[in-house]
């Protein structure tokens, strides 16, 4: 077992349905699944709404939605991110991710949708089972991206770019 821990912060509803909090700690590198919340939905141990589901994958609502329609896409299986995602599943949660967001486009219609995945909690991820997020967007809502000041000021050196390229490209 893995020394670094993680954080794993639960949302979900008590046994008088009021909404709860914990947030306790895990193993990063975990492959069983008892504490997780999103392998608890997929057992049906705790409620979610659905929107579809079939043998390697699930899409439900967020419970605490970024825009009205926020949905999340999981693996069935345990899989902590992209990480260590095996390559088969993810391939399918790529197509029926883009499924969702034609979806979400055609019901919800704010304009535009966007995918995100957050992978290791430096990037933000707080729960440690694979999920893409679809969030409906619309120019002038109140979510987006944090850029840091003056980040378009200057385009990155050719020579630096290539230079990330190669170290990146020797790592496949
Ligand atoms: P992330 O920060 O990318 O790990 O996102 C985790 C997402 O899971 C958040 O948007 C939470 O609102 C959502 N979430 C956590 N618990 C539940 C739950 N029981 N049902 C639905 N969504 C959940
Ligand atoms: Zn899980």
């Amino acid at each position: 077992m893995h020394e670094r821990r993680a954080k794993e912060i639960c949302y979900g509803l008590s046994d008088n349905l009021e909404p709860f909090i914990s947030v306790f700690h895990i193993s990063q590198d975990m492959t069983e699944s008892a504490d997780c919340i999103f392998c608890k939905i997929v057992k049906g141990e705790i409620p979610a709404s659905v929107i579809f589901e079939d043998d390697l994958c699930m899409a439900f609502m967020d419970i605490f939605p970024v825009n009205a329609g926020h949905c999340l896409l999981i693996p069935k299986a345990h899989y902590v991110n992209m990480f260590d995602v095996d390559l088969e599943t993810v391939a399918h949660l790529a197509k029926k991710l883009a499924v969702l967001t034609r979806s979400i486009n055609l019901a919800i219609g704010k304009g535009g949708v966007i995918n995100v995945v957050a992978n290791g909690e430096e990037a933000g991820q707080e729960v440690p089972h694979l999920h893409f997020h679809a969030i409906p967007r619309q120019s002038g809502d109140p979510f987006g991206f944090k850029f840091p000041p003056g980040y378009r000021d200057q385009m990155a050196p050719r020579e630096e770019l290539d230079q990330f390229a190669e170290r990146i490209r020797n790592a496949i």
